[in-house]
């Protein structure tokens, strides 16, 4: 079937891409075709048209003006789509036969450089037996990551970097894991082929991958090849911009685990309403985006090196302590383009002449800013400062050839001031003359033909015209030639008119060449400086972390921690930072010590009682102190922490498939082979998924593990088991404290204090009370609870927390209820039991055993509930 020249060009093109949508440029618009068109207008929204292919007949075909394209390609993209732009490469006018198109970048999901301020990362993956490689960039903001490791690890830099695309090399299994991920948080995936080439070391100008820090031969290396052939095919231009790759376990960072990062709930989670407050929300004062960007960095990693943690607290405290200085600093930064994003789009061919306008502003904002930083001051300022270009000249450059108010569009002229280029200034004296010329000729022609209302006007198709009314016609002179026939009259041109009008178009267009020539090499004059602009992006983003983090100190009232080599976390007062940001000042303040001889604390209380809230305050603080911030305490010691590892709520993890109690295990698992002496470890209601004996002795044994350990990390267990609470008898290591609550005559009242005493009870029918529940279900609920606690074991352990609670001292003899299987009429029942072998019994035998043992067990119950 024969197509039309341009239909068959378009399918040329459109064969050499896979699942990519093709924007097509025709005059004004970018269109696309066939079944492109039909997603595209459902995705976008937009009026599904016809076009004439040929013998094809009408084909499908939507567009969006070329002005809007960007708009449009980030709400294609958010979709999850790929879109190929397709754009004339020459000049239609001077094309001989069918203007030349070709593809001039492809816009993908982990690639697109947009005006949101969020990072936006393009990951790519590569396996080697069990170790896998990981690359992240994020284009927008120039930033790339390597590393390589287990399968778990790898999976939580996923997790936390949340790529919106992910590249696996074709024939590749995706791992579940993986998989898993990508589900939870939307990514896509694009297979890609296999990793050869060395589009990485190219990238950089090295020989050999050493020199960028990656180990040759490693699955590291092959995931940065991957990404970075990734990227040239796609982004088709040099992407000077990206600074250099860094590792994604740097020695000298705290790791935190995907679900660390989770339960402690660092980052925000969720979208709209499910949306909870984060600690990044609670901490985030900086005032660009590129500075939140690099404090939700800073919260991820938080430093293990105190001399490094130091450093950053003395830069906060300088300007905590200076509210001068800091107000000028944050005022100086407010309102600054995000130069990491028009640094990138200068990289990739996109910047608009409004773009290099505003990335001269927020050069000059940021210089502002680091010139405001005090000489002899902290070493850190120092350290930013030193050996930074003085970018100023090149910025009042910039902003001495453009125009106040430029243009979106380098397209249209009119970018530069008059003066700049003299070239471009007699062109355009050229223009207005002949506007001058063209008055003077509208005024002479109407004195000389006599048509007082004869105009002259101007279009695209016909150019310069005389414009008479059907009135007038019979006054047209003979000079005139007729151009076109309107409803109300006629259009006419004239020899002086067109000769006149050949120099005036000719100068329109090449001011425009000229001027989009200059602004070309102005861009290109970005790019050479580019690496050096992002180090001076990242420094300002780092003033900008620092006085906010200052900011926040003074505002909520945060005071400096004081890091120690030594093992310990002692935090007078401490606060929630999240949770007192939500209540204010009905925050109740709390203790913490740990040391290295008491490690492990052992925390009972009734639900709702705080025990959650007083748990991940700890980690907070720790992390708070050691990414280089105030934290909120009267004072807090922190040694200097490695890992933080939680095991918190029940949270069901039906996305991952796994059921609630499999995830705590796995969870349980990994902490218990991970956690040294150096970490804080939280553990909270371990066992609680599973029924009471078993979760009872598995909580035993992780406490004992945890106990007799030679380095033990630094504990936080919180349990409804008070059959726990005489560890502390066993294992002088083991603290007992309680969330107190007051009994009163209408029911219970959290206090939210730590006391330094195990709770008497769990009051969990007083806390169902308070939820609510209907009276005559609390009543029963009591008579059932006065009948189990008459019951002779329950008896025994409410008799020894009694006991305690008079002396407020731990229990001293106190049998573990599951030990009491073992004793008196129970133990008959195991006797009996152990004298069968099931394995030399017949399946008949075997049965009437069972049946046997069945009703000697219901005997049991009846005689226990008959005493
Ligand atoms: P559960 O065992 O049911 O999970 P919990 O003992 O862990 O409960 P939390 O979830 O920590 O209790 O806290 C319960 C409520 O008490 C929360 O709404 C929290 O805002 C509030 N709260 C916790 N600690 C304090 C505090 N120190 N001051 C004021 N309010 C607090």
């Amino acid at each position: 079937m024969s197509l039309t020249p341009m239909m068959r060009q378009y399918r040329e093109i459109k064969s050499k891409l896979h699942d990519t949508l093709l924007m097509f440029r025709l005059g004004d618009f970018y269109e696309l075709f066939f079944e492109d068109a039909v997603i595209a207008s459902q995705a976008l929204d937009i009026t599904l048209t016809g076009r004439d292919a040929g013998e094809a007949g009408r084909v499908p075909m939507c567009g969006v003006p070329h002005h809007a394209l960007e708009g449009y390609l980030e709400r294609l993209i958010e979709q999850g789509f790929r879109v190929a732009i397709c754009d004339q490469v020459e000049d239609p006018k001077t094309a001989k036969g069918l203007v030349r198109r070709e593809i001039v970048r492809i816009v993908t999901p982990g690639t697109a450089v947009t005006e949101q301020a969020d990072a936006r990362y393009l990951a790519a993956l590569a396996f080697e037996g069990d170790e896998v490689g990981l690359a992240l960039v994020d284009v927008g903001a120039g930033d790339v990551w390597f590393g390589a490791g287990s399968a778990e690890d790898m999976r939580d830099h996923v997790a936390r970097f949340r790529p919106r695309e992910i590249l696996l090399a074709s024939g590749c299994d995706c791992p579940p894991w993986l998989e898993e991920s990508v589900n939870r948080h939307g990514a896509v995936v694009t297979r890609v082929p296999g990793p050869s080439g060395d589009a990485f070391l190219v990238h950089y100008g090295v020989s050999s991958p050493e020199a960028l820090g990656v180990r040759a031969g490693s699955p590291a290396l092959a995931a940065c090849n991957m990404a970075f052939q990734y990227l040239r095919d796609t982004q088709m231009a040099p992407l000077t911009h990206l600074a250099p790759p860094r590792p994604l376990s740097e020695p000298g960072r705290m790791w935190l685990s995907e679900r660390t990062v989770e339960h402690l709930e660092l980052v925000p989670a969720g979208s709209g309403r499910d949306r909870r407050m984060s600690l990044y929300d609670v901490i985030r004062e900086t005032v660009t985006a590129a500075g939140s960007r690099l404090l939700r960095t800073w919260l991820l990693r938080p430093l293990v090196d105190r001399a490094a943690i130091e450093e950053r607290l003395d830069a906060v405290a300088a300007l905590a302590d200076d509210l001068l200085l800091r107000t000028e600093i944050r005022e100086s930064l407010k309102g600054m383009h995000d130069l990491s994003r028009l640094l990138a789009k200068c990289s990739i061919g996109r910047a608009t002449p409004r773009d290099l306008l505003a990335l001269a502003h927020a050069i000059e904002k940021g210089q502002t800013a680091v010139a405001l930083l005090p000489k002899g001051g902290p070493s850190l300022f120092e350290h930013l400062v030193g050996g930074l270009p003085d970018f100023r000249p090149f910025a009042d450059h910039i902003r001495g050839e453009l125009v106040d108010d430029p243009p979106a569009s380098a397209a249209e002229g009119g970018i530069f001031r008059d003066g700049v280029d003299p070239e471009i200034d007699r062109l355009r004296s050229l223009q207005s003359d002949g506007r001058r010329w063209l008055r003077e000729f509208e005024a002479h022609e109407r004195e000389r033909t006599g048509i007082k209302s004869l105009k002259i006007g101007y279009n695209k198709v016909f150019g310069y015209y005389i414009e008479v009314s059907k009135a007038n016609l019979s006054l047209v002179p003979e000079d005139y030639e007729r151009k076109q026939t309107l409803a109300a009259g006629e259009r006419f041109t004239h020899p002086e008119l067109k000769a006149r009008e050949a120099d005036m178009l000719t100068a329109a267009e090449r001011v425009v060449e000229l001027e989009r020539a200059r602004f070309e090499s102005l861009v290109d004059r970005v790019r050479e400086q580019a690496g050096e602009l992002q180090r001076f992006a990242e420094v300002v983003s780092t003033i900008d972390v620092l006085a906010g983090l200052a900011e926040l100190a003074v505002k909520r009232g945060y005071v400096r921690p004081k890091l120690t080599e030594e093992v310990g976390i002692e935090i007078r007062e401490g606060r929630h930072p999240v949770v007192e940001a939500a209540i204010g000042s009905a925050f109740v303040p709390n203790d913490l010590v740990l040391t290295q001889d008491t490690p492990i604390i052992l925390l009972t209380g009734p639900n709702m009682g705080g025990k959650s809230t007083y748990m991940r305050q700890a980690a907070l603080i720790a992390i708070l102190a050691q990414m280089g911030s105030y934290v909120p305490a009267r004072s807090a010691r922190i040694g200097i922490v490695d890992r933080v590892f939680t095991r918190i709520g029940a949270s069901d993890d039906l996305s991952r498939g796994q059921s609630t109690f499999m995830v705590e295990m796995t969870e349980l698992a990994e902490i218990l082979r991970a956690a040294s002496g150096r970490s804080l470890v939280l553990l909270d209601e371990i066992g609680r998924g599973t029924s009471t004996y078993d979760g009872l002795s598995i909580a035993e044994a992780v406490l004992e593990d945890l106990a007799e350990r030679r380095d033990k990390p630094l504990t936080l267990f919180a349990t409804h088991y008070h059959e726990l609470i005489s560890f502390s008898e066993r294992f002088s290591c083991v603290r007992n404290q309680s969330m107190a609550v007051e009994e009163t005559e209408q029911g219970i009242r959290f206090l939210h204090t730590v006391v330094m005493r195990p709770s008497d009870r769990s009051y969990g029918i007083q806390v169902a009370r308070l939820a609510g529940l209907p009276d005559r279900v609390i009543r029963r609920a009591m008579e059932l609870l006065a009948a189990r606690e008459a019951e002779p074991e329950v008896a025994v352990a409410k008799a020894n927390t009694n006991d305690m609670r008079r002396q407020e001292t731990p229990v001293r003899e106190h049998e573990p209820v599951a030990l009491d299987l073992f004793a008196g009429p129970y133990r008959d029942l195991v006797d009996w039991l152990a004298r069968y072998d099931v394995m030399r019994m017949t399946p008949l035998e075997a049965m009437q055993v069972l049946h046997e043992a069945t009703e000697k067990a219901r005997d049991l119950v009846g005689w226990a509930r008959s005493r």
